[in-house]
């Protein structure tokens, strides 16, 4: 999908996630879970995204609008803070597909979030906050959020051949970041950035780097990298958009070097 412009594709999936009952925003998700990331933290998955990675672990949702299930942020709220105080977690967050297409819902789960002893974190792409500065100043009003925002590659050249998303859009990636710390959030603790890296090459990874630290150094010392894993569906979706990663880790957690 050459040329997608993610921001347009946030509004026409936002309709296929996205309802209003009694006045509240609901969204579809797929799934409520444990798990082990973050040293254990609750997920609830979000249906539907405004990006088409063609390494995405979650492409079955992700780039869908009709699956899962509507559900209102008490229901989110009631299933996040049951997983994680049976399981002992100090974290929770959404993931699966993009949680920003339904802003609304989302600031109404932090609001119910706020006074409860965990810490959100926000997996994001990170281009709805660039494009839209008043929803990073909204989530600077919550002390409890840590907002991670993952990019796609680590040049617009990269991100155009990996989401499908045109190039000039890679910029809002960083923009997120600078209206995040503009908001308030601390860089490095409230704010870090994450980069998949398994298609970059080690000059590329040297000026992303360069870029994180000219807005703000704490971002280039907290990078999370991420690298493709292969599970069996996303090997099915690489080979289907002929792409390579450079390094990629097999389920198990064994490296896999394809140069
Ligand atoms: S931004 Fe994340 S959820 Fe969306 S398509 Fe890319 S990898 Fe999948």
């Amino acid at each position: 999908m050459p040329g997608l412009d993610p921001i347009k594709l946030s509004e026409i999936v936002y309709h296929g996630v996205a309802r209003i009952r009694d006045g509240v925003e609901e969204r579809r998700y797929y799934r409520f879970r444990g798990g082990r990331w973050y040293g254990g933290i609750a997920t609830g998955d979000v249906v539907g995204c405004n990006l088409r990675c063609k390494f995405c672990w979650s492409w079955r949702y992700s780039f869908y609008t009709d699956k899962g299930y509507y559900q209102s942020p008490m229901r989110v709220y009631e299933k996040l803070v049951g997983i994680a105080y049976k399981r002992r977690y100090r974290f929770v967050r959404l993931s699966g597909g993009e949680p920003t297409i339904t802003m609304k819902h989302l600031c109404s789960l932090l609001d119910l979030l706020d006074g409860e002893k965990l810490i959100f974190i926000l997996e994001t792409n990170g281009l709805l906050l660039g494009y839209y500065r008043d929803y990073a100043e909204c989530l600077a009003g919550y002390n409890k959020v840590v907002v991670r925002v993952s990019f796609k590659g680590t040049t617009p050249e990269e991100f155009e051949k990996l989401t499908g998303a045109r190039r000039e859009f890679y910029e809002y990636q960083f923009k997120a970041l600078e209206n995040l710390l503009d908001a308030g959030l601390k860089p490095g603790v409230q704010v870090y950035p994450a980069v998949m890296l398994s298609f970059s090459p080690e000059e590329n990874i040297q000026l992303f780097i360069d870029r994180l630290r000219s807005i703000h150094p704490a971002l280039a010392q907290e990078i999370d990298p991420e690298y493709v894993i292969l599970y069996p569906h996303v090997v099915w979706l690489l080979k289907k958009n002929g792409l390579k990663p450079l390094k990629a880790y097999r389920p198990n957690g064994i490296p896999e070097f394809m140069i």
